[in-house]
């Protein structure tokens, strides 16, 4: 059975034994992003290595998943595969934001313990789209794009006196 990423770690300890976490997220697990993909979405994978960069505690490895978006324009729905690099600096001070190496991204959390599947979720929220789209839709779209243009050449086209014609009439 694959091990869930919901679990609750202590960051530095994790760091000192160079704890490596494998796991998945099930769709019913997800808090951040459930309700943004379908269902169908594969579970989020997740093979990360906890270390110390420096004075920092660091998580470094691979989140996969082949998620599942609803397209904006046709609503049908749309695979969205993710592999992201993680090499995060693991912090709940935010003073040491400034101070983090350049090549690791900062990653704050509050109290003592780290949720690892918020990390997870956090990371893969970042590469989202804020709009899913089909680069070519499957089905035909209505004409929207372009029956705006064409309204358009019709107004200009319009004789004026039929415009006045249908002022009358009102
Ligand atoms: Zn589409």
């Amino acid at each position: 059975m694959t091990k869930t990423l919901h679990i609750e770690v202590d960051p530095s300890l994790c760091a000192s034994q160079e704890r490596i976490i494998s796991g998945e997220l099930v769709y019913e697990e997800l808090q951040q992003i459930q309700a943004d993909i379908d269902p169908s979405s594969s579970p989020i994978r997740a093979e990360l290595t906890f270390g110390k960069a420096g004075k920092f505690v660091v998580l470094t490895g691979r989140i996969s998943a082949n998620l599942v978006l609803q397209c904006a324009a046709c609503l049908e729905l749309v695979d969205f595969p993710i592999d992201i690099n993680v090499k995060l600096a693991i912090i709940n001070d935010e003073a040491k934001i400034g101070l983090i190496m350049d090549d690791y991204e900062p990653y704050l959390y509050e109290g003592e313990r780290l949720l690892i599947s918020d990390v997870v979720e956090a990371e893969v929220v970042l590469v989202m789209p804020s709009i899913a789209r089909h680069d070519v839709c499957p089905i035909e779209l209505p004409k929207t794009s372009t029956s705006k243009d064409f309204t358009l050449e019709m107004e200009e086209k319009k004789n004026p006196f039929e415009v006045l014609e249908k002022l009358k009439l009102n």
